[in-house]
Order: structure tokens, then C-alpha cells, then sequence
């Protein structure tokens, strides 16, 4: 210890070299503070600690929300709950906290005609989740089967099925758009069946269940796809009037009255 020689001059590399960016941008301000205030040092030192510490975490927050691809703008403070009664902000807001149903792995399941605000709704429970620390990735589900197919297609399917299990929530959006070829739909079947009770799963779909034999290549996996998917779900059908529509027909109503 007392070999060490201190020389403040080297603060900069040192802060560097720990991987400190937070406490080399600010302790000079706080050290000035300190010295005209008189703090203890351990009022110095814990101040700068606890920047460094909130500076990491809405870093990774950042980071995390840069991964989950989330479409932009989509969020609950653009979303208009009034356009679907039957689906509750408040049950929204308390999804939002995560916890309980993502650490028991359940789904969540969104059905209704397209413009509806489906993919708007799960990508800004998203947000709301990448922002109370968890991670997620939203994937259109033709684009993330496509990329699972070629996985087994070089045998890496069990390992691209296991790195998807970083994300908290995984949003599959539009579902019905997968159209079965045996080789397609199975790796499907297989996510679902990996993340069963262990992970969790959004999925959007404009086809209700009965119309689900299109998208797995036979009854027996369709049967048990959807078995596993609504065991432990909260299932929300919005059938209402495209938003899209009905914002357009406003729109034309407003400019010929
Ligand atoms: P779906 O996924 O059900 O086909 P989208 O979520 O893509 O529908 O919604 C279609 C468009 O309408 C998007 O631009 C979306 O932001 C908007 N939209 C839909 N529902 C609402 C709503 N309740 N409040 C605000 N915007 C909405
Ligand atoms: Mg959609």
C-alpha cells in the first residue's frame, strides 16, 4: 500500500482503465463541491459511485432498447385506449411492470383484424418493459421463422432457439402470416414449445385459432402449439373497426364538412 505513489494527474487514465466514465466526467465538478462544502469523503466517493451506477444502467437500458427493434413511436403515450374498450390501460400499465408473469414465463395473445392497433399495442408494452429493465425483442414472425430455418438448415437450430432465451419477451407479430411448409413451421413449433413455462411470448394474430391449421403442418402440432401457447395466457380479442380505417374516413369527413 504504501508503495503505491498517488498522483492525481493519472486520475483520467485510472478512471479509464476501470471502466469509470461517470466518475471521470464528474468528479472534478463534485470534488470542487466537496472542498467548498467541506463533505466527508465518503460522501464524495458514494455520490460519484451512485452516478456511475444510474449512468450504467440507463446505458444498458439504451442498449437494450436499440436490440428489441421495437417500431418507433409506438408507445402508450401515443395509443389511444378509447379506440378498444375492451382492452384495459390499467391491465396494460400492470403488464408493464413485468415481474410475476414474465418470471413464470406467460403469454400474451392479441387477436383481431388487422389496423386494430395490435402491433402497436405489444410494441409499446415493449417499450414500457425495455424500460423497467427488461429486455425484449419484437420480430415480425415470418422474418424470425425464416432466420430459425436457416439455423437448422446448419444445425444450430437449438442454439439460435437458446440465444432468444436472453429476451424476457419475445414478440411474435402476425403469427398468421407463416404459411406451414413442414420445414418452416416446425422450427416454430419448437420455439414455442422451448419457451413453454419458461419464457414468454407476445403473439398477434389476425386469424383466431380455428384458422391455425394454415399455419403448422398438421392438426396433432397445431392442437399442441396452441395447447402451450394458452395455458398460462391472457388472451385479449380486438374486434373493433381498423384504426387506419376509421381515422382515414374522419380525415375525409373533416375535409369535405
Ligand atoms: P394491427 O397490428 O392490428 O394490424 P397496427 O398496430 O399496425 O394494427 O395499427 C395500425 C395503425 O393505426 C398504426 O399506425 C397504429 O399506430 C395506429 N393505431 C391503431 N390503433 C391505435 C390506437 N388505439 N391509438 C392510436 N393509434 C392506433
Ligand atoms: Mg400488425
Amino acid at each position: 500500500m504504501s508503495r503505491i505513489t498517488v498522483d492525481t494527474a493519472r486520475l483520467p487514465v485510472l478512471l479509464n482503465e476501470l471502466r469509470l466514465p461517470t466518475f471521470g466526467r464528474l468528479w472534478s465538478g463534485f470534488a470542487e463541491t466537496a472542498d467548498t462544502e467541506s463533505w466527508p469523503a465518503a460522501r464524495f466517493l458514494a455520490t460519484l459511485a451512485e452516478h456511475e451506477l444510474a449512468e450504467r444502467q440507463q446505458r444498458r437500458i439504451a442498449r437494450h432498447a436499440q436490440a428489441a427493434h421495437l417500431p418507433p413511436g409506438k408507445t402508450f403515450d401515443s395509443f389511444d385506449f378509447a379506440a378498444v374498450p375492451m382492452v384495459s390501460k390499467a391491465r396494460f400499465l400492470a403488464l408493464a411492470e413485468g415481474d410475476s408473469w414474465l418470471e413464470a414465463g406467460r403469454n400474451i395473445l392479441l387477436f383481431g383484424p388487422p389496423g386494430t392497433g395490435k402491433s402497436h399495442l405489444a410494441a409499446a408494452l415493449g417499450y414500457a418493459l425495455v424500460d423497467n429493465g427488461f429486455r425484449v425483442l419484437f420480430a415480425r414472425t415470418t422474418d424470425l421463422v425464416q432466420r430459425l430455418q436457416a439455423a437448422r438448415q446448419d444445425l444450430a437450430l437449438a442454439s439460435a432457439i437458446e440465444k432468444l432465451d436472453k429476451y424476457h419477451l419475445l414478440i411474435l407479430d402476425d403469427l398468421s402470416y407463416v404459411q406451414k411448409s413442414q420445414s418452416e413451421t416446425s422450427v416454430l413449433f419448437e420455439l414455442i414449445a422451448a419457451r413453454y413455462e419458461q419464457r414468454s411470448l407476445l403473439i398477434t394474430a389476425n386469424q383466431p385459432f380455428g384458422a391455425w391449421d394454415s399455419i403448422f403442418p398438421d392438426k396433432a402440432m397445431t392442437v399442441a402449439a396452441i395447447d402451450r401457447l394458452v395455458h398460462h395466457a391472457v388472451i385479449m380479442e380486438m374486434n373493433v373497426e381498423s384504426y387506419r380505417r376509421r381515422t382515414a374516413i374522419e380525415r375525409t369527413r373533416t375535409t369535405t364538412t
